[in-house]
């Protein structure tokens, strides 16, 4: 390990942050074979820790006691819950540095962004805290004179909670935050390559008196974790952000006991910049929703539509921009790329990049691995893209900028939604009219006019198409969490 890596590692050991067992009930416990994986630095390769490899005996154990702590959990008052959750929350930013060392370290991001994701995760928690109080019914003007009705919302019970690698945090508190406050409790499985965050998330919240049963984190074999919470009855909602291909296979899985399911899954966003753009702001803003990351968000711009009066000049100044980031271990001074999450990734960047080239596509700068070694990769801009290409069609999950030629809007629109996916789409102009008659054309479920980074604890996230099911954050998330009942009152008169 790095000099850097090795000592944070040492100094969040020895202050409890690294935790290698799985939590049930409120316990740290070993996988029930005591076999164990490695959690890896993918700046270094070197190994961080070894973590419980779990599978359906201990997910078994896992949903049963979440289904004894929802019995308490339920019932507590909204009031109770949103304290506890507050506490989840303060804790969480007074240790923000340490999380976002952690998450450095097992997934490489910068550690400034780390430490950014650890505010945005947080944020959901303290949002989620003040909805929790907010949990209306209704009262429904009856149609009989003798009747009274009602809508009360209650929570739907166990929520299995799947998570990926690329926000070790976020994505598990814009699950478990929203289904906490609702009443809800959960089994979470987050992703094999970085569970420590996860793992120190959850200690933090049985430190925020979130009692024990109510928030539990298996990991290991994600098939067989996969199949106990699909199997069991008592599992009332699968909670997903992964690629489309699992997300499928879950909803599916789903079918046979009939579960809520919510998925945010792959993307292929479309960034338009039209020739009325300011092109100061289309380049920061392509910028960050390009490589935030290194590319590796489902919300990244994967396809860079340019108008054909501003391409040359928006081509240039974004080669330069991107020229000058730097890349390294993310706990390096002034990086703002880190590494790649693991070989597999790299590989994918560059069999698109591969497929794009023979196909006709100009490398303007990078598209190669990058001189430090690993999984680290210059970032690249590529232009003369088609269509066809696979780096259009699918998301390439890196630090590679395609730009694509337009002459009209109705042009870029048809490119855009000419996709299965529906998640973010962002347009540069600076026309009124034209934002709104371009976001209202685009498919998909989020549409950033003028601005890269537009997710927030506040707003809705979610696709269209085979983006995915449901809304994360604002006010809709809760909805995911809640079942509506009605109650008729009769003979009343
Ligand atoms: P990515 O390519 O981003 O890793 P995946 O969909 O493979 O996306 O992974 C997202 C999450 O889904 C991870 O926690 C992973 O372990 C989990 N996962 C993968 N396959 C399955 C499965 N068959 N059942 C349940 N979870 C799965």
């Amino acid at each position: 390990m790095s000099t850097d890596a090795q000592s944070v590692a040492a100094r969040l050991n020895s202050a409890g942050f690294i935790r290698s067992q799985g939590f049930i009930g409120g316990k740290w416990t070993d996988a029930y074979d005591g076999k164990t994986i490695e959690v890896t630095n993918p700046a270094t390769g070197e190994v961080i820790t070894n973590v419980s490899c779990m599978g359906g005996r201990e997910t078994n154990d896992a949903i049963a006691s979440a289904q004894d702590a929802f019995v308490s959990w339920s019932k507590q008052t909204a009031a109770e819950r949103s304290k506890c959750l507050r506490k989840w929350y303060d804790l969480i930013m007074a240790h923000k540095e340490e999380l976002g060392q952690l998450m450095t370290l097992e997934q490489g991001k910068p550690l400034k962004e780390a430490i950014g994701e650890v505010s945005y995760g947080a944020s959901f928690v303290e949002f989620y805290a003040e909805e929790a109080k907010r949990i209306y019914g209704d009262i429904i003007p009856a149609t009989l004179p003798d009747r009274r009705l009602f809508v009360l919302k209650q929570p739907v019970g166990v929520v299995g909670a799947i998570t990926p690698w690329n926000f070790p945090l976020a994505m598990i508190t814009r699950k478990v935050a929203p289904a906490l406050a609702c009443g809800c409790t959960v089994v979470i499985k987050p992703s094999e390559l970085t569970p420590l965050t996860a793992l120190a998330a959850a200690e933090l919240s049985i430190q925020a008196g979130i009692p024990p049963g109510a928030v539990n984190v298996v990991m290991g074999n994600a098939s067989d974790i996969g199949e106990a919470l699909l199997a069991s009855p008592q599992v009332r909602k699968i909670t997903f952000t992964g690629s489309t291909a699992v997300g499928k296979k879950l909803m599916a899985g789903a079918a046979s006991t009939v579960k809520k399911v919510s998925l945010e899954l792959g993307g292929n966003a479309p960034c338009i910049i039209f020739d009325d753009a300011d092109l100061d702001v289309a380049l920061k803003g392509t910028l960050a929703t390009k490589f935030r990351n290194s590319g590796q968000t489902c919300v990244c711009a994967n396809r860079i539509l340019v108008q054909e009066g501003i391409y040359d000049k928006f081509a240039n100044a974004f080669s330069n921009a991107v020229s000058s980031m730097k890349v390294g271990d993310g706990f390096g001074e002034g990086v703002v790329q880190g590494p790649l999450i693991n070989d597999a990734a790299v590989h994918k960047v560059e069999s698109f990049l591969q497929d794009a080239i023979s196909k006709g596509a100009k490398v303007l700068i990078g598209g190669k691995r990058h001189s430090l070694g690993m999984t680290f990769f210059e970032p690249t801009v590529i232009t003369d893209v088609k269509s066809e290409m696979l780096l259009s069609r699918e998301e390439v999950f890196g630090p590679i900028a395609p730009l694509l030629k337009f002459k009209t809007e109705e042009e870029a629109i048809r490119m855009a939604n000419d996709t299965n996916a529906g998640l973010a789409a962002y347009i540069f102009t600076s026309s009124i009219k034209r934002s709104w008659r371009v976001s209202e054309a685009l498919e998909y479920g989020l549409v950033g006019v003028n601005e890269g980074l537009i997710s927030t604890e506040v707003a809705p996230f979610g696709g269209v198409k085979q983006s995915g099911l449901g809304r994360e954050g604002s006010k809709y998330g809760m909805d995911e969490y809640l079942e509506i009942k009605y109650i008729c009152l009769g003979n009343m008169s």
